[in-house]
C-alpha cells in the first residue's frame, strides 16, 4: 500500500516554493531592521514548559498537544506555539544579562492536534517575534507597526488590525468574576465546551464559534467595563502611538485570543479573504508568563503570524517563480560536451541553467525548455560549434540571435543576471 502523508501535515512542493522563501527572505529583513535577532529553538521540549506556560485549561493544552514519553518515560510535547521556547531559552541562557530587553525572532513548525480544514493544519508553520524585558506601551505599538509593517512589505493590504486589552492581575481576575456571573445565567444556551469553561476558562467563552454561544454572549459585560487605572492608561498610550504612526485599527472588546498568558494588550490582524481561519496573525502582551515557568518577572510582548495562511493571500508572481534562466539545447556529441562544460561554468556564476542528458531531438529539447518555462534557450548545433557560434533564443519574444561562445559569459550578464 502506498504511504501517504499524515492528515493534516503538509508538503510543501517546488511549485510554491519561492513564495514561502520570499515571505521567510522579507521577514528576515524587515524585523532585523528593528533590531530583532533571529533565535532558533527545538522543536521539542518538556510538557510541563507548555503546560505551565500556557495554561492548563486552554484548548491548546487540554486537548491539542502532540504528547508523548520518550524511550526513558519523560513526557515531551511537539511545540504548539514558540513563545515559550523562546521565554524559556532566554531564562536558560540568561540573555537578560547581556541587555535589559531582547528582541527575538524565530520560524519555523508548530503542531497541534486540532480538527484540519481549510486555514487549519495539524502541522503549520509560524514567524514569531518577541520583546523580552521591557513593559512600556511605546513597545506594544513598535511591535504592532513593525507587524504592519511587515504585512504591507510582502504584499498585503486588505487587513484589518484589531486591538483590546485583557487587564492584568489586579483587574483581570474581576472581569473573569463578572463574566463568569453572567455566564452562569446563559449555561443552558451554551454548547458543552463552554459550560465547562464557565468554571475553567469563562474568557475563552467570547472566542467560542458555536452560534448558540456568540448569542449567549451578545450582552455580556466587556473587559473595559472592569479595568483597573494602570491597565486603561497602558492602552491609551499604545493607541496613542498607533494612531502617531498613521496606522488605523479598531478595539474588539471580545478579542481574548486563546492563550492564558496574555495580560494587557491583545491584538490580531484579520483578512475577510479568507473565510472562518480569518486571522493571519496574532499576538499581546504576557506579563505572567515568565513567573509561572521560571519564577521571575519579566515583562514581554509578541506576535505569531501564520505563514499558511500569509501566503495563501499573496498574488500570483513571477517574482516567486523558479525557472530556469537558460535551457542549452545540444544536438551530437561534441555540442552536448560543450553545453556541460557551459552549464558548469553558468552554475558558478550564479545561473540557472538546464540541460537535455538524453540525448532527445531538437524538438523534444525545446519542448522540455518551453514546459520548464526557460528564459532564454541555448542552441548548440555541430556546425555552429565549428564555427565557434551558437544561437541565443528569447523564449518570450521568439526572437533569437547568433552569438560567439566565447562571449557567452558576457551576454548572460548583459541579458539575465
Ligand atoms: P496563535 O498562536 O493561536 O495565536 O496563532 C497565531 C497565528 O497562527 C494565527 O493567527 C494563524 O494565522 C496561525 N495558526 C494558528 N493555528 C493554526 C493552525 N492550526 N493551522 C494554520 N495556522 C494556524
Amino acid at each position: 500500500m502506498e504511504i501517504k502523508a499524515i492528515r493534516g501535515f503538509n508538503d510543501i512542493l517546488p511549485d510554491e516554493i519561492g513564495k514561502w522563501q520570499f515571505v521567510e527572505k522579507t521577514a528576515r529583513e524587515v524585523f532585523e531592521g528593528f533590531g530583532f535577532t533571529e533565535i532558533r529553538i527545538p522543536i521539542l521540549e518538556r510538557t510541563e514548559l507548555f503546560s505551565r506556560g500556557i495554561g492548563e485549561a486552554t484548548d491548546i493544552v487540554e486537548k491539542e498537544m502532540y504528547t508523548f514519553a520518550d524511550r526513558s518515560g519523560n513526557s515531551l510535547t511537539l511545540r504548539p506555539e514558540a513563545t515559550a521556547s523562546m521565554a524559556r531559552a532566554y531564562l536558560e541562557h540568561q540573555l537578560y544579562n547581556y541587555d535589559s530587553m531582547a528582541k527575538l525572532y524565530c520560524m519555523g513548525p508548530m503542531f497541534r492536534y486540532e480538527r484540519p480544514q481549510k486555514g487549519r493544519y495539524r502541522q503549520f508553520y509560524q514567524i514569531d517575534s518577541e520583546v523580552f524585558g521591557v513593559e512600556n506601551p511605546m513597545v506594544d505599538a513598535e511591535l504592532i507597526i513593525m507587524l504592519i509593517h511587515f504585512l504591507k512589505t510582502v504584499g498585503l493590504d486588505k487587513l484589518e488590525l484589531q486591538v483590546n486589552t485583557l487587564g492584568d492581575r489586579t483587574c483581570r481576575p474581576k472581569y473573569r468574576e463578572g463574566l463568569k456571573k453572567y455566564l452562569e445565567g446563559k449555561a443552558f444556551q451554551l454548547c458543552e465546551d463552554c459550560k465547562r469553561r464557565i468554571e475553567t476558562n469563562p474568557l475563552r467563552v467570547l472566542d467560542c464559534k458555536v452560534e448558540t454561544c456568540k448569542q449567549a454572549i451578545a450582552d455580556a459585560p466587556k473587559v473595559t467595563d472592569f479595568i483597573c487605572s494602570e491597565c486603561q492608561k497602558h492602552f491609551d498610550s499604545v493607541k496613542e502611538y498607533l494612531g502617531a504612526a498613521g496606522l488605523s485599527y479598531i478595539i474588539n472588546p471580545r478579542m481574548v485570543r486563546g492563550l492564558d498568558y496574555y495580560t494587557r494588550t491583545a491584538f490580531e490582524v484579520v483578512s475577510y479573504q479568507l473565510g472562518s481561519q480569518n486571522a493571519v496573525a496574532g499576538g499581546g502582551r504576557y506579563d505572567n508568563l515568565f513567573q509561572e515557568i521560571g519564577g521571575k518577572e519579566i515583562p514581554g510582548i509578541g506576535f505569531a503570524i501564520g505563514m499558511e495562511r500569509l501566503i495563501s493571500l499573496l498574488p500570483e508572481g513571477k517574482e516567486f517563480s523558479k525557472y530556469p534562466d537558460l535551457f542549452v539545447a545540444a544536438l551530437g556529441e561534441a555540442p552536448f560536451k560543450e553545453a556541460s562544460r557551459i552549464v558548469n561554468q553558468l552554475h558558478l556564476e550564479g545561473v540557472r541553467a538546464e540541460l537535455d542528458y538524453e540525448g532527445k531531438s531538437l524538438k523534444s529539447q525545446m519542448r522540455r525548455a518551453d514546459k520548464l518555462k526557460a528564459r532564454y534557450t541555448l542552441i548548440l548545433g555541430e556546425e555552429e560549434l565549428k564555427r565557434g557560434k551558437a544561437v541565443v533564443r528569447n523564449m518570450g519574444t521568439k526572437s533569437q540571435e547568433e552569438i560567439p561562445i566565447g562571449n557567452l559569459l558576457d551576454i548572460v550578464k548583459q541579458k539575465i543576471l
